[in-house]
């Protein structure tokens, strides 16, 4: 039985930026900064420092718009010490009830507000959170590499991007983008066959995945296909003795692409828990598996 290799820190994408290969992500984060500092320092040290955040993180269809990022701010104040610690990633270009604006002036705006909620000089990772049909991406592209050149990102991304979308985007940029986050996990594998990891691998972009445990579906199952992915994931990771979300997040490491999953989960003991992913390693056998009850119908 061949073994696939157990993930190890890498850089992100092309840059000198080292990261985990799991990150942890504050989309479902609430609660006071105490709260978020506690979550942040489980995911810290337990060797997880990729953060991911969103300036709309917060926002719950009337206000709240920045708040994650307000808050994160506040933890960050309060602990000179952490902001060296972690690999800071945040995104925009949403703009409710717009619902999107990459417009030159609208992004340059957007982005000041980020580091001024941040509390910080620089954004590790900047992503365009889902693309805007109505910007020329030859203009978002010449707002992202403004972005880089005036120190205010270190590096470029996007999210919920079509491989014609990076294409195209990636054509006008002198920034090589680093990241691309789009959703995987079992209960979603697309983009293992539409293109998007075989692009990420070519351009060497880090894949981000957001919810890797289908949102939660995968411990909670609510119709009978993700009923029977989680059962299958269940017994393999029965066989290695994981718990099912631990066997989610290595299943997807064990990609090629180098995928990143981003822990979603906000309770203390399940970041810790996820940390363990980084050491488990799948054969082929089981790997196939799971993507064979994911598609619903055996290889051909
Ligand atoms: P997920 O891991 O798929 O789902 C997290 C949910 O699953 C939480 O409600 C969590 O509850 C629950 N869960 C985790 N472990 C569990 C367990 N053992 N048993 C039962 N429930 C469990 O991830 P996600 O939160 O949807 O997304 C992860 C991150 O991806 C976000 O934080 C965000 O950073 C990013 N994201 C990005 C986009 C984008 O458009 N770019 C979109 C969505 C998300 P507990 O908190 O109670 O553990």
């Amino acid at each position: 039985m061949t073994t696939l290799p157990t993930p190890a820190r890498r850089t992100l994408g092309n840059t000198d930026i080292t990261i985990s290969p799991l990150a942890w992500g504050m989309w479902r984060s609430e609660g006071s900064a105490d709260d978020l500092a506690a979550l942040l320092n489980t995911a810290l040290d337990a060797g997880i420092d990729l953060i991911d955040t969103a300036d709309i993180y917060g926002f719950n269809g009337s206000d709240g718009f920045g708040d994650v990022e307000s808050l994160l701010g506040d933890v960050l104040a309060a602990d000179a010490l952490l902001r060296d610690r972690m690999v800071l990633v945040t995104k925009g270009g949403i703009m409710p009830p717009l619902p999107y604006d990459q417009s030159t002036g609208y992004m340059q705006s957007a982005l000041e507000k980020s580091l001024t909620r941040l509390g910080t000089d620089v954004i590790d990772l900047y992503l365009i959170h889902r693309p805007d049909i109505l910007t020329h991406p030859q203009e978002l592209a010449r707002f992202l590499d403004d972005a880089v050149t005036s120190g205010k990102v270190r590096a470029i991304g996007v999210s919920n991007f079509t491989t014609a979308q990076i294409e195209a985007l990636s054509h006008f940029l002198d920034t090589p983008l680093a990241a691309t986050q789009p959703e995987i996990s079992p209960l979603r594998i697309d983009a293992f066959d539409n293109g998007e990891m075989d692009q990420a691998m070519r351009m060497g972009v880090t894949l981000m995945a957001w919810s890797p445990l289908g949102g939660g579906r995968l411990m909670r199952p609510e119709n009978e296909r993700d009923r029977s992915v989680a059962r299958v994931l269940g017994f393999v990771a029965e066989e290695k003795g994981i718990d099912r979300a631990v066997a989610a997040y290595s299943w997807l490491m064990a990609h090629p692409a180098g995928i990143v999953p981003i822990v979603g989960s906000q309770k203390p003991e399940r970041i810790a828990e996820a940390a363990q992913a980084m050491e488990i390693s799948w054969t082929r056998e089981e790997w196939y598996r799971v993507f064979t009850a994911a598609r619903g119908a055996p290889l051909p």
